[in-house]
């Protein structure tokens, strides 16, 4: 540095105090330099008045604050020391201490110090970056970014409450934090993308909160949401917007179909042939001859061929059959032209997915009708099993034809909670990372 106070004298005052003294110092390797501004207030206390009940005070001593602030030069850490009263009130003797303009309230540092840090999270710079670039703790950084968050979720609120906005269109799903290991359930305003509420858990309880924290009024347009049908969450709709249609995710009942219809009896095939194989070797005794003996081994390896076929074909039959290409196409043939059961199930789940694109809710009630009578009567037991269960939600399965609406919104989320999880380094609080989900979802103007 090329700087020091005996050569130049700053003198200069904000708000009420005044500053006194600048120490600028170096470490012995000369690396770790500081400046430290110290001020002082001016005030006198006849200038003062107790805030609580406007009377007179007396002083009651000083107090000092040491405030983290902007660097006047890069990399040169800069604090400031201010020196404030306390006063006692001399009417009703309660004691306050003086307000000082230039610390921005509940971090410890100065109110431009504080607007710098949060210009960069405006920005979308990560805690740890930001706390890299101004040499500020983690932790009052976070505290800035809490009201960085807080603010723009006010602003969004309040812009949408100036227009007479409301949400007609919902969707809610759970989603997994830390690792799976706890959820939060999540409800998303299908036509501006905005996440509405976040809360832990995904219980019935739980999602009733988010009638509780939003204001009923806010909902009233409320036509439809949509739901995983296998969530209680249609009985908490039912409660709280009567007049709402629930409707099943298509993604969600597609893929259980997917994993307990398809996947279990593509399964259940595929041990059958591993059975057999097994069955043929028993066969063969000391006194097969060696023409039969290698008859049935190739017998048995053709089974195990179709046992390991069988395992490997759980995308094949998941796959929508339009994206196959012709060797996938050739080999799911292969495989629905000598297993029965699995190809009734792929059949089935075709016409699942075309059930989802009828629009004319009659037409819908009568084809779903159909295809639960088809899976019921199929004699395939997790078949079955499924009509059986699903059968009983069948009109928020027809309601799509009038509300084509999904969850498949909230997968967009997953990439949100990436990025709230890099930005909100070494987060602990569960309520500030909900926030940042919902900041994070605010549609760009
Ligand atoms: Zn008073």
């Amino acid at each position: 540095m090329l700087f020091n106070n005996n050569t130049i004298s700053i003198s200069f005052s904000v708000n009420q105090f005044q500053c006194n003294n600048i120490e600028i110092w170096e470490d012995e390797d000369g690396r770790e330099e500081q400046v430290l501004v110290e001020m002082e207030s001016t005030f006198s206390t006849e200038y003062i008045r107790c805030p609580y009940c406007g009377g007179e005070v007396n002083g009651n001593g000083k107090d000092i604050a040491l405030l983290k602030d902007m660097p006047i030069w890069f990399g040169i850490k800069q604090e400031v020391k201010v020196e404030y009263h306390r006063y006692r009130c001399k009417k009703c003797k309660r004691v306050f201490s003086e307000d000082i303009e230039l610390k921005h309230p509940g971090v410890r540092t100065t109110e431009r110090a504080a607007q710098w840090v949060k210009g960069f999270l405006r920005q979308g710079l990560s805690v740890k970056a930001v706390s890299e670039i101004t040499g500020l703790h983690w932790n009052t950084v976070r505290k800035l970014h809490e009201e960085v968050i807080q603010d723009k979720l006010e602003e969004r609120e309040k812009h949408l409450k100036d227009i007479g906005y409301k949400p007609v269109l919902l969707a809610v799903d759970e989603f997994a934090i830390h690792k799976g290991h706890t959820y939060a359930t999540s409800v998303l305003d299908l036509q501006t993308g905005d996440v509405l509420w976040v809360g832990k858990g995904r219980t019935i309880a739980d999602f009733q909160r988010f009638f509780e924290d939003i204001d009923p009024d806010y909902l009233s347009d409320v036509e439809a949401v949509a739901m995983d049908m296998n969530a209680s969450y249609n009985k908490v709709v039912r409660d709280n917007l009567p007049k709402a249609t629930i409707v099943y995710d298509r993604y969600h009942m597609q893929a259980q179909y997917g994993k307990d219809v398809l996947g279990a009896v593509r399964l259940y095939e595929a041990r059958q042939h591993q059975k057999e194989a097994k069955e043929i070797l028993g066969d063969i005794t000391p006194e097969t001859t060696s023409v039969e003996k290698a008859a049935k081994k190739a017998e048995a390896k053709a089974q195990s061929k179709e046992y390991s076929k069988l395992k490997k074909a759980r995308w094949l039959l998941l796959k929508n059959s339009s994206n196959l290409t012709e060797t996938a196409r050739n080999s799911l043939n292969d495989i629905l032209a000598s297993h029965e059961d699995i190809s009734v199930c792929y059949a089935m789940k075709e016409e699942m997915c075309d059930l989802f694109n009828l629009r004319d809710p009659k037409v819908a009630k009568e084809r779903w009708e159909k295809w639960f009578n088809a899976a019921e009567e199929s004699n395939i037991p997790p078949l079955m099993k499924f009509a059986k269960k699903k059968g009983e939600r069948i009109d928020g399965l027809v309601s799509h034809a009038t509300y084509p609406i999904s969850t498949g919104k909230l997968e967009g989320l997953n990439n949100k909670i990436k990025v709230a999880k890099r930005i909100g380094y070494g987060y602990r609080n569960d309520d500030y990372f909900f926030s940042l989900i919902r900041y994070l979802s605010i549609p760009a103007l």
